[in-house]
């Protein structure tokens, strides 16, 4: 085993700890990858609240990027040396969910306690999201990780490995957008704005940013949105029918966690629209709906995990549309910060101005 720096929650709620760990060299079908990136997520602070529970002491971390540096046989096409995106979608590849093309929603269970890390004194140590990427290295399925250009700054790629996918793809996958619908995303922040650029990437009509600050509502606009409205509103809804021509939206994608969004997002809809839950609001709470509202207007609610990705499908088109311009990711970065900063990182993602702090490693 190796002793790497890792960022370990001990409890909940409390800053994260950096310490030595140990981690196992990769066994049959994993990867060790050294990371040079690694992106602070929502659900990270989520399960560091400990709103969601879990095993402790664990290590978070679920959007990373860097090079393969050591492999266990049986890896497929993955070589040491390659550069890739480290996601937490660790599918089996043969459940009914992943024989359906429905990897995000695999159905093998995993133990992330009984995975390669070991605090320093050998107890189990969480890999949580079967990452553990606030660490210098993870060990991971190589179903996991995608191939990336070399050239790909790695701060931008670890982007893809949860913010990026989860919103475009739910706009492509989950929501199944067609050209000339119209779309309403209620949230701005780093899953919102993606959702907004998978809408105008799918070719929407017109794309309705909701959130709670103008200052926001402006990022969207950059990113794709065609119109602004604030959740504030007394009745929010009636300025996105009024932004719609007077009619409802055929997708409204909910990329937060606060409850109210997913109260008010039916009242979005239009006759035959689907609501399109994506983020993930804590653990016991609860929303309601007027059932025969969405009975007698044909419409949906439907739960999206990690945008309905197909990773080894949906990265690299992501990729090549970044490299022609057409999908933003340099703009979705607010700061980059050590490690050893970490704490200081999510307390400014916790204030919610959008975007993401991305913890870069310095390898050389
Ligand atoms: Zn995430
Ligand atoms: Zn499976």
């Amino acid at each position: 085993m190796q002793t790497i720096k890792a960022a370990v929650c001990h409890a909940f709620g409390k800053p994260l700890v950096i310490e030595d760990v140990l981690i196992e060299p990769p066994g049959t079908g994993e990867v060790e990858v050294t990371l040079d990136a690694v992106a602070i997520c929502h659900s990270d602070i989520s399960f560091a609240s400990g709103a969601w529970g879990g095993f402790l002491p664990a290590v978070y971390g679920h959007e990373a990027a860097g090079v393969i540096t050591a492999a266990g046989d049986a890896v497929g096409e993955f070589q040491v040396g390659d550069p890739v995106v480290v996601t937490l979608i660790r599918a089996c590849g043969s459940c009914p969910s992943c024989a359906g093309g429905k990897p995000t929603i695999c159905e093998t269970p995993f133990d992330t306690s009984k995975g390669p890390l070991h605090t320093a004194d050998g107890a189990p140590l969480d890999q949580a999201m079967a990452c553990g990427a606030f660490a210098e290295k993870v060990v991971v399925s190589h179903r996991q990780i995608v191939k990336i250009p070399p050239a790909l700054p790695k701060d931008l790629a670890s982007l893809l490995s949860c913010g990026v996918i989860t919103g475009v793809g739910a706009a492509v996958n989950a929501a199944n957008l067609r050209p000339g619908q119209d779309v309403v995303v209620i949230g701005a922040g780093g899953v919102g704005l993606n959702a907004i650029q998978g809408a105008r990437i799918a070719g929407a009509r017109r794309i309705v940013a909701v959130d709670m600050t103008e200052e926001k509502l402006e990022i969207a606009k950059e990113f794709g949105a065609t119109h602004g409205v604030l959740a504030s509103l007394k009745e929010p809804w009636k300025a996105v029918y009024k932004a719609l021509g007077n009619r409802g939206a055929d997708a409204v994608l909910i990329t937060v966690g606060a409850i109210p969004a997913y109260d008010q997002a039916p009242r979005y809809l239009g006759r035959g629209g689907k609501a399109i839950m994506i983020g993930m609001p804590h653990s016991g709470d609860m929303s309601s709906y007027e059932p025969v509202v969405l009975a007698a207007m044909g419409q949906g609610l439907v739960g999206s995990k990690m945008g309905d990705v197909v990773i080894q499908r949906d990265i690299p088109w992501m990729i090549d549309l970044y490299e022609q311009g057409r999908l933003k990711l340099d703009e979705l970065i607010s700061g980059r910060w050590s490690l050893s900063q970490i704490n200081e990182a999510i307390e400014d993602t916790k204030t919610g101005s959008a975007k993401r702090n991305v913890i870069v490693f310095d390898n050389d």
